[in-house]
């Protein structure tokens, strides 16, 4: 990364110049379907806290043969959104055909999807076609977990002198299946924000949780976490939407969830106080999740070393594998400040849970 990016306060100009007491939020439906569709949902959410109408009108679909969006009619619907609610629009560009109708339409924030920021050629076409522009450029994170892909995205954005940036973290793809659609692996972002805290972060829970009932939590973690804002699939018949069903809300809900979220302003040094307790215990929230997660794991990888131990008729306590497992993980904690007599604890309990699940196995 360039040394200027990372002084670069600019990027956050347009964020500070919206003066909102509330974070950033972009809503609206995750493709334009019809006309009345568009203009319905935007009619729910004028006199909201939405900043920005979504619509996507290009839509990279996994597979072919599903609904590819409706293309630059939509572009139109979006235009009539502006004029008669005053709401500012927003959607997709992935190339420079894209960009070329979005900028004719006057759209005042495109985002670059996470199917775009893998491929350094899209990114760099779209880079050179928005040269110099005043619109709010947003980038979704890569699907894979790559910080230096993200950010060498910015970069490229950046040297093309667009001045008003931001990012989307939208999660990411794994193979191992998991409570997410795309995982948030939070230590990402925050990492993204120490490095750059003027570049400003918005986060998606929609794609993040596949899953409207996740997106209050999901959208509280990222505030808790010094997010910039919000965007937020909307759509008045989500389980009939043409994209995304499963994860889009109502109007009605989003209002709701924009009013449950507890949003921390910072102004005094009280409130500054709460705010870095908060933030860590977010950090800590998520950690804790993980260590479950894998202690779950690593009892699975028991249960099968269980089963393996029934068929061969071997004893549940190998003491030699135990002390050698134990003899390690002092060593390992040592060199992370964690004390033996903690280590010893820790891998008690452990060692403690793997035999009774194994002598359940063996014995029934
Ligand atoms: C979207 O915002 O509808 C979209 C396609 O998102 P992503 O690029 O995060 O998959
Ligand atoms: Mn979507």
């Amino acid at each position: 990364m360039s040394i200027e990016m990372e002084n670069s306060k600019q990027m956050r100009t347009w964020l500070d110049d919206m003066k909102l007491d509330h974070p950033l939020v972009i809503a609206g439906p995750c493709s334009a379907e019809t006309e009345e569709q568009v203009m319905r949902i935007a009619n729910e959410l004028k006199d909201t806290d939405v900043n920005y109408y979504r619509a996507g009108i290009w839509k990279p679909r996994t597979r072919p043969g599903m609904f590819e969006g409706v293309g630059a009619l939509g572009l139109k619907w979006l235009q009539k959104v502006k004029k008669e609610t005053g709401l500012k629009t927003a959607t997709e560009v992935a190339n420079r055909a894209h960009v070329e109708l979005a900028l004719e339409h006057d759209i005042d924030l495109l985002w670059i999807g996470a199917r775009s920021t893998v491929s350094p050629f899209i990114v760099q076409e779209i880079a050179d076609a928005l040269e110099g522009t005043d619109k709010i450029v947003l980038i979704k994170n890569p699907v894979n977990p790559d910080l230096a892909l993200w950010l060498g995205a910015v970069e490229r954005l950046h040297t093309a002198n667009i001045k008003n940036l931001g990012v989307i973290h939208r999660g990411f793809s794994t193979y191992e299946k998991s409570k997410y659609r795309n995982i948030p692996e939070w230590q990402m972002a925050i990492e993204l924000q120490t490095k750059f805290p003027d570049l400003p972060i918005i986060n998606d829970p929609s794609h993040i949780t596949g899953n409207r009932d996740m997106i209050f939590d999901v959208s509280q973690t990222a505030l808790d976490l010094n997010f910039d804002g919000l965007m937020i699939e909307t759509h008045y018949d989500p389980d009939n939407a043409w994209s995304d069903a499963a994860q889009q809300v109502t109007p009605e809900k989003l209002i709701q969830i924009m009013r449950d979220l507890k949003i921390r302003k910072e102004s005094n040094e009280e409130m500054e106080y709460t705010n870095n307790l908060n933030n860590l215990r977010a950090q800590i929230d998520i950690i804790d999740n993980q260590v479950i997660d894998i202690l779950g794991k690593r009892m699975k990888i028991s249960d099968s070393i269980g089963a393996l131990k029934k068929q061969k008729n071997v004893a549940v306590l190998q003491s030699n594998r135990w002390n050698a497992i134990l003899g390690n993980m002092i060593l390992e904690g040592e060199a992370r400040g964690l004390s033996e007599e903690f280590i010893l604890k820790m891998f008690k309990a452990i060692h403690q849970e793997s035999i009774n699940h194994q002598e359940k196995i063996i014995n029934g």
